[in-house]
């Protein structure tokens, strides 16, 4: 058990406070009526070149906000397909205060990741909401329904208590996050910019550092640079091996010398060792520190690998798709590599591709990047004469951002946080991405990342922690008045 030092919050909180966050207290229950409906509406994202259909989801969650006399709209997005009946939709739901101000918006995703329904325990199954030792099971029930679920239900009480603000309070549900946002927040933030350009973003992706029991608050996101290597060589009878020109030897040279010569800038990271430490130990004590640098979660005995928190300090890759061969006795002359490259800000693509490609002369291989990239081979005339050993082309590529924790919503978050949990905030960069990185490439300023816990995001026996929805809506509602009161 980690225990947190508690604190006593420098903002000590109002009657007005009191009153309006103790209205949730009201509400539990429908928090969990919501999540379970939600966990029921099946919103599954295959992938971006797969189109399935989750307009139900966003029409029962534009239903119940009209219903609590928000004004909605539903942004339709085109699929890949351009077929009249295959779309995406963003909802936009906002209500006005009583005189003008600043807007803030939260922001959550509706889509959930595939689910093989085989891997979860019968009596807990992925769409099924059920609620279990004081957990609430389902593919999304934590990554991140049940974020959304809190929100919907501050944004509700926010303006349904009375009380006065000013500005606005929006509300934007996203459908494919999990894809990294070409329908949603890539789509939102090129064509209707304005609407989603706010003074302030709460996104409520899950954000609790496990074992603590009180969230962080995440200030960035590395970048995802997903690339396919094509290796290409010759084919021949397996029985006269082709040492060189195989083209699965070829990939795992690439492979095995990486680690050591592939060589990439570094660049500062937003939070230092130093500060992450500090920030850390700030809530619990050393012996507790210590567990929560050697917790890796449930133990599995092939697992060697430890919770490395080096990663979030340097740009990374992870060689996690391969497909190659046709037959046993064929040589190969092709060899797809997948690589999931996570980048720091400050890093920027064509710097990535410079290092990739200075690789490449390492190994003497020639290199082909997509058109627009600078190639650095080019201009060495010796690889301009040889054939193509690889062709690179783009996945999926975004850029790692971050922001100044310390601006003015930034103060009115760590002091709202400190009232509602009593602890002191840790703000952390995150490894994976999330809508923000999207928004910030777009320049919207000011967006943090703070959401409720449960276990086993995009894993089987997915669930959200019951015990830790009151106060994190209890949080949003606080932040938002204290950011939007006149
Ligand atoms: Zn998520």
């Amino acid at each position: 058990m980690v225990v947190e030092k508690k604190i006593k919050a420098k903002f000590p909180i109002t009657e007005e406070e009191r009153k309006l966050i103790s209205l949730v207290d009201d509400y539990e229950e429908e928090i969990i009526d919501l999540l379970q409906n939600l966990v029921k509406i099946d919103s599954l994202n295959m992938s971006e070149f797969q189109f399935y259909d989750i307009s139900k989801i966003f029409e029962f969650t534009k239903k119940y906000m009209e219903k609590e006399g928000f004004t909605a709209k539903l942004y339709k997005v085109p699929f890949l397909s351009k077929k009249e009946d295959e779309f995406y939709y963003n909802l936009i739901v906002s209500h006005k205060g009583n005189s003008l101000g600043k807007t803030l918006q939260f922001n959550g995703h509706l889509d959930i990741v595939p689910y093989s329904p085989d891997k979860w325990n019968p009596d807990t199954p992925p769409l099924g909401g059920v609620i279990k030792d004081e957990k609430l099971y389902g593919r999304g029930a934590f990554d991140m329904k049940a974020g959304v679920a809190c929100q919907m239900i501050a944004m509700k009480l926010l303006k349904n208590s009375g009380v006065k603000f000013s500005g606005k309070i929006q509300m934007w549900f996203t459908p494919d996050e999990e894809t990294h946002g070409a329908y949603g927040s890539a789509f939102m933030t090129k064509n209707h910019f304005d609407v989603v350009n706010t003074d302030a973003t709460i996104i409520s992706e899950p954000s609790i550092i496990k074992p603590l029991s009180s969230p962080s608050i995440g200030i960035g996101e590395k970048g995802p640079h997903w690339v396919k290597l094509a290796f290409h060589g010759v084919a021949g009878h397996g029985s006269w091996p082709k040492e060189k020109s195989n083209a699965i030897n070829k990939a795992v040279r690439f492979i095995a010398k990486a680690e050591k010569k592939l060589k990439i800038k570094k660049c500062k990271a937003p939070i230092s060792k130093i500060q992450y430490v500090k920030m850390l130990l700030s809530r619990v004590s050393f012996s507790d520190y210590r567990k929560i640098r050697s917790f890796t979660g449930e133990k599995v005995p092939l697992d060697k690998d430890k919770r490395n928190l080096g990663n979030l300090h340097k740009t990374t890759f992870s060689f996690n798709e391969i497909k190659a061969g046709i037959k046993t006795n064929v040589i190969p002359d092709r060899c797809e590599l997948n690589v999931d490259f996570r980048t720091m800000p400050g890093l920027t693509t064509q710097e990535l591709f410079d290092s990739i490609v200075k690789y490449c002369s390492k190994l003497k291989y020639r290199i082909e990047l997509p058109e627009g990239y600078i190639n650095l081979q080019h201009s060495n005339q010796k690889f301009k004469q040889e054939p193509v050993d690889i062709t690179l082309t783009i996945i999926t590529i975004g850029v790692g951002s971050s922001i100044n924790p310390h601006s003015e919503f930034g103060k009115v978050l760590k002091n709202s946080f400190e009232t509602i949990y009593q602890v002191k905030p840790i703000f952390t960069f995150n490894t994976g991405f999330s809508d923000a990185g999207n928004m910030r490439e777009a320049g919207i300023k000011d967006i943090f990342v703070i959401g409720p816990g449960g276990r086993n995001a995009h894993n089987a026996n997915e669930y959200a922690e019951i015990s830790t929805l009151n106060d994190i809506t209890k949080l949003y509602l606080l932040i938002a008045f204290r950011y939007l009161k006149s």
